[in-house]
Order: C-alpha cells, then structure tokens, then sequence
C-alpha cells in the first residue's frame, strides 16, 4: 500500500532534498541556517543514514582509516529537518511527488514537496560491458572500499599457500582502471599496504612479485591537477614501483584476466574499476535537458530550466563554467559551494524576492591529490607544489572538511598511529563481493574475450 510520509504538514512550504552526500547535506545545513524558525519543512531522503566522506575512502580499503571514521549520521545534521531512510524509486516534477521504498521493510511511501533538490550524484559506468560490472571491484561506497579490503587480504593470504609460480604472479596482480582522483588514489593506498604487509607478514611471498597496474585511457594521470603536476605525478607513480599504462582501455574482463584495447590480456586476479561515471538512471528518466554523461542542465541559479522550483547540483548537475567553457567536474569541493549558492537562492524563491538570487561562480583555489605514501601534488592559488608538503596540504585541507569535531579527532589520531604502527591484515566483517573461483590454470576464460580473434592477443 502506498503512503503519504507522516511528517508533512500541509501549512509549511515543504523542500525536499534528494541524496546525502557533499550536495544534500550541505544544502540541509545551510538551509537550516537560513530558515532557523520552524517556518520550513525540510526533509533529507537517502537510502543510506550516513554522510560518506568519500576523499578519505581509499584509505579505508588500505586500513589506514576505519569505516567509522569517515561516515557521519544524516540525523546529526538534523536540527529542525526531518531525515527518511528510503531508496528513491522514481520522480514525478511534473505533480511534485516522489516515490520511495523505506529501507527496513520496502514500504512504499509518497513524499509531497513545494521545492525539490536533486543531489543524487553519480554511479560507475562500465560503459555497458556486464563482465566488467561483474568481476570489478569499485572504489565508490563504504561497502566498496572493506570489499576491496578484505578481498586484497584474502589474495594476499591464498598466494601466501600457492605454490605454482604463475599463479602466484597472477594473484599478485592489481589492476586499476582510471587515472583520475579515485583511481590513483586507491592504486597508491593498496599499492603501498601490499608491499608494507607482504615484508612484515608473508613470508612466502617476495614482495618485487607485487605488480599494481593502473590503466589510464588519457595520454596521462590526474587531469584534474593540470598537464605539468599531471607529468609530476605520473613520473612519481611509476617511480614508486606502479606501472601506469597510458592511452589504453580496458574494453572487457573475466574472474582472471583484463582485456586491453590493444588487445593485451593481463592475467591477474583484482580489477578495480575507477573508469567513469554515469547519473542514476532516475535521474536519466526525468524529462527534463540532459548534458554530459546524463547530468541535468541547469541555468546558472542551479535550477532547472523549466521547472523553477526544482535545484539539481553536485555530481548529477550540468553547469558550464563560462571560463573555461567546459562542464564543472563532478568533485566534492564544487558540491559544497553549490550546497552553498543552491540554499540562498532556495530561500530567495521561498521569499518571493528572485532578485536575491545569485549566479554560481566557481573560482578554483586548487586542486590537490596523494599519490604515494606521503607524497601528493597540489595546484594552489597559481602555485604547483608537488611532494611531502602537498601531501601535508591535501591531509590538512580535506581533515579540515571533515563535519565534526568528533571524526576530526578520530581520523587524527589514526593517522598519527599509523606513523607508528604498521597497518594490520585483518579482514572487516563479512562483506565478500566478488568470490574467485579455484586458480587451477592460468587465464583460462581469458581467450574467449580477445577483442580481435583474427591475432593472437599478447598477454602481459
Ligand atoms: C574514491 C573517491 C575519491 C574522491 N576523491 C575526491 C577528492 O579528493 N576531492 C574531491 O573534490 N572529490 C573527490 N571525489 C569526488 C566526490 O566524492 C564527489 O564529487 C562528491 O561525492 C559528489 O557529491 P554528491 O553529493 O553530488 O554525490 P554523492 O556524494 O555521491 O551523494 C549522493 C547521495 O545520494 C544518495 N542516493 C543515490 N541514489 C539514491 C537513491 N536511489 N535513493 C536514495 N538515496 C540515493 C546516496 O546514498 C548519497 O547519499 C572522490 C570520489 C571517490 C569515489
């Protein structure tokens, strides 16, 4: 049966904020702020009940950082909004009604809203191939990032046992695939936790078997710093022992093996999939301009263009940025500033006076990202710093962003332990995304998927 959310009180201007992420939950707390009498109903919808703090989630799957340091309750942001606990199932501008299915027990429920705002971000694309999404891991969730974890271990403790010498090459081989932030950033997290673990703790395992691989479709790594610290970068990555493939795809994969674009097969037992990313197919189905990778057009006051009293931002909106004529890239940092402007101009339509609203313009004070152990690269007000203080930078910038004293602390205090003590080789619970089938010999799906039967495919 379907419901009407009890909470809503038909005398109130009701705004309903669509996804917790940086976009929703800075767009709640700003409002808060604006609307701080009782005269607003806002209320947060997400099907998780945690902020993810999504920068710091590599370091979760290196062990660096617990799970619970980087999620902060929905509910602590709650001072006069009400937050629901639901998976969004479809949207309806044009009667102002969504659709939502409580997480607990699926009951359907219909949420009624005066002001929408979308802030649903972004989804993996494996660009149609069902083998990558079936054998990738991704670097997105909290589940992601202990899956990866816990998986990474559990190679490292077969090859410990496996006695044939390819095999144990094969399971000692971890693909990433992207060259942009999280790509890198989980490539360089697991990269220095396998080679710290397997000196301490594997005896059987030498640690130069090791191979992290990570595949860049582009001519180059992080384009988001800039072609210059991108160079930086890349040299620092491949210095520290992680191969980097330039202009290359990876087009399919099976339990085993990767298949290249120039029809190379890397036997290997770990695909990380960081390759691009796609809106929600909710946000797809709504009828309303579309722009780059599915994102929705928005005028420069963050709404959309028909629908004046719907606001779409973060990873789902589409903004040029009339600098650079280019589409504002799907980051944290431009979330939060529209949060910001998307909450002013939310409050302007609410009082009636339009003339209070306010263009999003983003002026980019930097750009930073770790790409070692102790080592980053930052662009910073026109400066492009690279090594341990960009990596000092990056740890103090992004610890600064953390929402509360509390996890401020926490992640404080396990950074300092881990200048002191190694990072443990525990498994965390028992989230198993991907099971590997017995290794017995050698890639032998691999074959099935060469992209060009006519030539042998080269295997790495
Ligand atoms: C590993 C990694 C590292 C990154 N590093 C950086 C970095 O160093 N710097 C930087 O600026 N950016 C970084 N980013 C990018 C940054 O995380 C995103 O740009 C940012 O999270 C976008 O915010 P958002 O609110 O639009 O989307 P999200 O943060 O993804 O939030 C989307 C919200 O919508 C909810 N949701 C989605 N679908 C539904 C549904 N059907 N029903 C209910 N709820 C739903 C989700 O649960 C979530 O709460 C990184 C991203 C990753 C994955």
């Amino acid at each position: 049966m379907i419901r009407k959310f009890g909470t809503q009180n038909p005398a109130k201007t009701k705004i309903l904020i669509l996804g917790g992420g940086f976009a929703g939950s800075n767009v709640l707390r700003e409002l808060q702020k604006q609307f701080k009498k009782n005269d607003v109903e806002i209320t947060l919808v997400s099907q998780d009940n945690f902020f993810l703090f999504t920068p710091m989630l590599p370091e979760v799957s290196s062990g660096m950082l617990h799970p619970s340091d980087i999620t902060t309750p929905i509910r602590s942001f709650c001072k006069t909004a009400n937050f629901c606990h639901a998976k969004i199932i479809s949207i309806d501008i044009d009667n102002k009604h969504v659709f939502v299915t409580r997480i607990f027990d699926q009951k359907e429920t219909i949420l009624e809203y005066d002001y929408l705002v979308l802030a649903l971000g972004s989804k993996d694309n494996f660009f149609g191939n069902a083998h990558i999404e079936e054998f990738a891991f991704t670097i997105k969730t909290l589940e992601d990032a202990i899956a990866i974890r816990n998986h990474v271990i559990g190679v490292l403790e077969c090859a410990d046992q496996e006695r044939d010498q390819i095999l144990q090459e094969q399971l000692l081989r971890f693909i990433v695939v992207g060259g942009g932030f999280a790509g890198i950033e989980i490539a360089t997290e697991i990269h220095h936790f396998l080679k710290d673990a397997t000196k301490r703790y594997y005896k059987n395992i030498d640690p130069k078997k090791i191979r992290t691989i990570v595949v860049s479709a582009r001519e180059g790594i992080l384009p988001e710093v800039g072609d210059e610290l991108g160079k930086f970068a890349l040299d620092y990555v491949r210095k520290s022992g992680i191969e980097v493939i330039t202009n290359t795809k990876a087009v399919d994969a099976g339990e085993d093996h990767v298949l290249l674009s120039d029809n190379t097969i890397i036997p290997c037992a770990t695909l990380i999939w960081a390759g691009g990313v796609i809106v929600d197919p909710l946000i797809s189905a709504l009828k309303c301009e579309h722009g780059q990778s599915g994102r929705l057009v928005v005028d420069q006051y963050m709404r959309l263009q028909v629908h004046p009293n719907v606001f779409a931002l973060g990873d789902c909106a589409n903004l040029v940025d009339n600098k650079t004529n280019s589409v504002y890239p799907t980051t944290a940092q431009i979330a939060i500033r529209q949060a910001k402007i998307v909450s002013e101009n939310l409050a302007a339509s609410i009082i009636g006076n339009v003339n209070l609203m306010k263009p999003f313009l983003y002026h980019n004070k930097g750009v930073m990202a770790t790409i070692g152990k102790r080592i980053g690269v930052a662009f910073l007000n026109g400066k492009k710093i690279h090594g341990f203080s960009a990596w000092v930078l990056w740890r103090s910038f992004y610890w600064s962003h953390l929402p509360t004293r509390e996890k401020k602390i926490k992640v404080g205090i396990d950074w300092l332990l881990s200048l002191v003590f190694r990072a443990d080789i525990m498994t965390v619970g028992f989230i198993k995304k991907k099971t590997l089938s017995r290794l017995e010999t050698p890639m032998s799906s691999a074959l099935e998927h060469s992209v060009d039967h006519s030539q042998n495919p080269s295997y790495l």
